[in-house]
């Protein structure tokens, strides 16, 4: 996911980027509404945090340009303390949450999680795919084994087995994830990871991808490449999946 992180406190705005860098988002920031205005002309933002107090144009005016230039990114304002009137201001120019600062990063993360899951139109918090489910609230990827019925009938539910993703892997796992079943396109998902400062080549999505098929193999699931275009999730039927031998 690519946030734009429009802030003129360069103090503030680094502490942000690192929290957001550190959930795994790619994080591009400019110093100014003009320059915002600039940059999503020719590039692609899964979302905006914008402080209101900022130099010529405010975060406010900011907004409303985005939203009559047809920008549709969820829209998250910083706004300092007190000042109720903004917070009304900007849900009314077409932002879609705020935060008054000082505020602590779980409770941005959140709100960011809560604000990327509606406008990615999932209903709920946990994608899944065959086995795997990965809960975007809490962040964590599990595979869910299929109920088991026992000798005496009953149906068995076994425990769901922890599927550890470092920040980056999530990213790509997450995004594959929205795409499925179709495959997911190379270049956006090295959009999806990378910021302006922050180079990934193409190699190292090969080395996240070449990890989540270690993880997701022996779970029958598989990440299959696309010749040319990028990588698709694939359910591999098992011969003899131990879990439903007789
Ligand atoms: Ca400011």
């Amino acid at each position: 996911m690519r946030l734009l992180l429009v802030e003129d406190d360069v103090m503030v705005a680094s502490g942000i980027k690192l929290g957001l860098s550190d959930a795994g988002y790619a994080v591009d920031w400019v110093g100014s509404a003009e320059r915002a205005l600039e940059v999503t002309k020719s590039e692609a933002f899964d979302l905006a945090v914008v402080d209101i107090g900022l130099p010529l144009m405010d975060g406010l005016a900011l907004t409303q340009r985005l939203r009559q230039g047809g920008h549709a990114m969820p829209v998250l304002i910083l706004t300092a303390r007190d000042a109720l009137q903004d917070r009304v201001q900007g849900l009314d120019m077409g932002a879609d949450d705020y935060m008054v600062k000082p505020f602590e990063l779980p409770e941005l993360l959140a709100r960011l999680r809560a604000l990327l899951r509606r406008s990615q139109a999932a209903t709920s918090a946990t994608l899944t795919f065959g086995s795997l489910e990965l809960d975007t609230a809490h962040r964590q990827a599990c595979i869910r084994p299929p109920a088991q019925t026992m000798a005496d009938g009953e149906s068995v539910l076994p425990p769901t087995i922890p599927i550890e993703l470092g920040p980056r892997e999530w990213t790509v796992m997450e995004y594959l994830l929205l795409q499925a079943p179709k495959p997911a396109n190379k270049d956006k998902l090295l959009q999806a990871l990378t910021g302006w400062d922050k180079e990934i080549t193409p190699n190292a999505i090969e080395v996240y991808i070449s990890r989540l098929r270690g993880k997701l193999e022996p779970h029958g699931i598989a990440l299959r490449s696309i010749r040319g275009f990028g990588y698709r999730l694939e359910l591999v039927p098992s011969a003899g999946d131990p879990g439903d031998a007789p």
